[in-house]
């Protein structure tokens, strides 16, 4: 039997909290399970560098944050494996270059391409517990590369995947998948089960507690996912497909996302081939571009509004200037996406009007709206993003 273990920052973020993680990856082991465990960097280590990067340079090069990023992973990997080893367990620690974790050559989002997964198998094979730096591989040309914030689950996931393991667990600080983020609404309850469809939403749409891609990649290598607590032994939340799941919620939960910036493009015009300049250029810059409203045109102009993420707007308002529509730009970083998620939304109607309804109670104006199959996005102020989060979670009964 073969388990994957990933601790978050969080749980590793002293060498106290190193020591916990040791105890328990020692006691999978004792029980006669292959153990492969991947880390990330002890927490705000990576906030850290970033932070000292840029006060160097306004915009460092992507290559050079990728090796400066992948550091904080390697260190806890390493400390990790020098005290498992003291405690008499033989433990070989790997770069995500020794593990075999071949990426594209996208710096700091690579994706991962494949996994050569002799390295880590030779290991287990001499019954060694394997500790792999997460959120890190390598391109094709030997460059080191990251993932992405959150990467360490998608380094995860993709292990488990190569190596199909019988289990993903994801160990962090809270005790598994919330009906929305307990440090917003504490009367937030945990969940058993969620599909990975529904997952998928709420981390794409801003709970962080998965990182999207490895909900992504878990649903098409067929991983069984479980998310729990390093700081106790609770039961945690099953990420799993959704004919596996019973009783299916209304709404599983609601979601907020507080990097979002609003765009305005006013006065654009109306004809055929804008919007495809303007979104394939902002396509070609990487930028992340989300809801999409287009007015109706009066006298061959109309506005064009978007949302992105707030970390990308320096590029999107430096991709609008090369190609001359930047005069027209209006943006506003003061806003919040709040979702309301769920796949009983499928087979039921109300579930947008009770979202809208709510937050007219509260006086919140919703700014710009989208939806799809199994949820609905509303984009407000931030100063009620929250407000609204306990509001909806409310309207929902997702307390009960
Ligand atoms: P790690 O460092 O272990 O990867 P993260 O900080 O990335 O942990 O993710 C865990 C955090 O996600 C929790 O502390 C919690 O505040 C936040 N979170 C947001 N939405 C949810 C949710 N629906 N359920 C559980 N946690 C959530
Ligand atoms: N250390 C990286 C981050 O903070 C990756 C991870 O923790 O998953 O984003
Ligand atoms: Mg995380």
């Amino acid at each position: 039997m073969l388990i994957v273990q990933k601790y978050g920052g969080t749980s590793v973020g002293t060498l106290e909290r190193i020591k916990e993680v040791a105890k328990r990856v020692a006691r999978t082991k004792e029980e006669g399970k292959d153990v492969v465990v991947v880390v990330s960097a002890m927490s705000g280590e990576t906030n850290k560098l970033t932070q000292m990067a840029h006060s160097l340079s306004k915009n460092p090069k992507r290559r050079e944050m990728d090796l400066l990023l992948s550091s904080g992973e390697r260190v806890t990997s390493a400390l990790l494996a020098i005290l498992l080893t003291e405690m008499g367990h033989e433990t070989i620690a790997m770069s995500g270059r020794q593990a075999g974790i071949i990426t594209d050559s996208v710096h700091t989002k690579a994706r991962i391409d494949h996994i050569d997964k002799s390295y880590i198998e030779n290991e287990l094979k001499k019954g060694l517990i394997v500790v792999v730096a997460g959120f890190q591989g390598i391109t094709e040309i030997g460059e080191v590369s990251t993932l992405g914030r959150g990467g360490s689950d998608l380094s995860a996931v993709a292990i488990a995947g190569a190596l199909n393991a019988n289990v993903c667990e994801i160990y962090t600080d809270v005790d598994g998948v919330y009906t929305t983020d307990p440090r917003i609404e504490p009367k937030a309850k945990k969940l058993d089960k969620i599909s990975y469809d529904e997952m998928l939403e709420l981390a794409s749409l801003g709970a962080k507690v998965l990182q999207t891609r490895s909900v992504e990649l878990a649903k098409k290598l067929n991983v069984n996912l479980v998310t729990r607590s390093s700081f106790n032994d609770n039961e945690g939340t099953y990420i799993l497909n959704e004919e596996d799941i019973m009783e299916k919620p209304l709404v599983s939960g609601i979601a907020i996302d507080k990097n979002q910036a609003r765009i305005t493009l006013r006065g654009v015009s109306d004809k055929p081939g804008i919007a495809a300049e303007i979104f394939r250029k902002l396509a070609d810059e990487g930028v992340n571009v989300d809801m999409i409203i287009q007015n109706v045109g009066v006298d061959g102009a109309t506005n064009l509004g978007f949302t992105i993420p707030e970390n990308e707007l320096d590029i999107t308002k430096k991709a609008m200037e090369e190609i001359n529509a930047s005069q027209s730009l209006e943006y506003d970083k003061n806003v919040v996406k709040v979702s309301v998620v769920g796949v009983g939304m499928k087979s039921h109607s109300g579930v947008a009007c009770t979202a809208f309804d709510t937050l007219a109670d509260e006086n919140i104006n919703i700014e710009m709206i989208s939806t799809s199959e199994i949820k609905v996005s509303m984009i407000i102020n931030e100063k009620y993003g929250e407000l609204a989060v306990r509001a909806l979670h409310d309207a929902y009964k997702l307390d009960k």
